[in-house]
């Protein structure tokens, strides 16, 4: 059964009324720009062919019900109440799950003038906790569902910062807004060039599909945890290092400004800072380059993109460095992790007909090495969030 299908089921059982719509929304895989976002840089994501799907309807009280079906039961809180439950600065009181779409309506009743209560089904088929932003995808699904059952009128900016607030303040994972504009702007064969700090969004055509080339999304199964350790750990080595060099944010170092940076710095905190300065450049030289030689000539970037990520922000793992490994050496033009590191999944950019060779490649690299098998397909450049139905 389709997700979409499985969110209609859902639906059928825990409302007792006819849907008033479907709507869904895409995870997200970033082909470049790691742990810029968060130093208003650059970004380029795309929003992918898997999506998560929401069947709503309104409600006669203002109550809010969600259900998944990834949980047992419904989570239901009054739109009062919303107020109470976040931010839940560590303590929350309703199922982690349910706080990604509860936490979407809280940022957005503020802006409808008179919100009804809703009854909210969701399925998914992005794959979870893989680096893939499942969590953008129900946030922003969730988003237009109330856009559009509330009146709201919204552009997409402000339904991306919606879901931002939601997983940051109502979750209380510190993630930036990449996430949410992808999953909110996304367009087939095209990817989002984002400045974090303007939150300027363009679309930039990949030409994927013209030069043969797929995204083979390598997904570890090694599981990460934004909200913990690592990810605080680099944004806070990032504050530092902006405080010392004097400047609002790491955006406003370029590569010239490196030198200074190593005398000034502790070793630790230099790499942290010479890989987000670094990767920003490489953000731009690919959108340079993709409007200039095309899709073919980004592989290097890419590859630079992975080095800095395991030698200077030291956020990728032995599996992730084997799938990227093993792609390149099966025939991927450029392979890098992506997401937020600790695991999850990198992505290699291959010819088609080197597909099934990468697939094989890496599958084999695990298994040499004693990791558990990974989960290999391709993901292709698709539409944001949109209603359905
Ligand atoms: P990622 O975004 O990389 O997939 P996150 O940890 O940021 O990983 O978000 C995953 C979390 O989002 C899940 O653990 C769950 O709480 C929530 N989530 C995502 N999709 C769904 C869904 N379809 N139903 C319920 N909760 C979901
Ligand atoms: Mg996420």
């Amino acid at each position: 059964m389709t997700a979409a299908a499985e969110a209609r089921d859902l639906f059928a059982r825990i409302a007792g009324v006819e849907p008033a719509g479907t709507w869904s929304a895409p995870g997200r895989v970033n082909l470049i720009g790691e742990h810029t976002d968060y130093n208003d840089g650059f970004v380029l994501p795309f929003a992918i062919d898997r999506r998560t799907h929401v069947v709503a309807a309104p409600r006669s009280d203002r109550r809010i019900r969600v259900a998944s079906t990834f949980a047992a039961e419904p989570v239901e809180v009054g739109i009062d109440d919303l107020d109470a439950l976040f931010p839940s600065a560590g303590a929350p009181r309703v199922p982690e799950w349910a706080a990604y779409p509860l936490g979407v309506a809280w940022a957005l009743q503020d802006a409808a003038a008179a919100p009804s209560g809703v009854d909210i089904a969701v399925a998914s088929d992005v794959p979870i906790g893989a680096g893939l932003s499942s969590s953008a995808a129900i946030e922003g699904a969730t988003a237009v569902a109330l856009d559009d059952l509330w009146d709201l009128g919204s552009d997409r900016p402000t339904l991306a910062r919606a879901g931002r607030r939601a997983e940051n303040e109502a979750v209380g994972a510190p993630t930036g807004i990449m996430d949410q504009m992808a999953a909110m702007l996304g367009r087939p064969d095209a990817a989002i060039f984002l400045d974090c700090r303007s939150l300027r969004a363009e679309v930039v055509d990949l030409g994927f599909a013209a030069a043969g080339l797929e995204v083979v999304v390598m997904d570890t199964g090694v599981t990460h945890a934004h909200a913990t350790g690592g990810y605080r750990d680099r944004r806070e080595a990032c504050e530092r290092g902006a405080r010392i060099l004097g400047v609002p944010a790491l955006r406003d170092l370029a590569p010239e400004d490196l030198d200074r940076a190593r005398d000034l710095l502790d070793d630790v905190t230099f790499r942290r800072v010479r890989h987000v300065v670094t990767e920003d450049r490489r953000v731009l030289d690919t959108v340079r380059t993709l409007r200039s030689a095309g899709p073919t000539a980004i592989g290097p970037l890419l590859d630079a993109s992975h080095a800095s990520m395991r030698d200077d922000f030291e956020i990728s793992v032995p599996e992730l460095d084997t799938a990227v490994e093993a792609a390149r050496e099966a025939g991927a033009i450029g392979a890098r992790m992506t997401g937020g590191g600790f695991g999850g999944a990198a992505i290699a950019l291959t010819p088609r007909e080197r597909v099934g060779a990468v697939a094989e490649a890496v599958a084999s690299a695990f298994s040499r090495s004693g990791f558990a098998a990974p989960r290999v397909f391709t993901v292709t450049a698709s539409e944001g969030a949109r209603r359905d139905s």
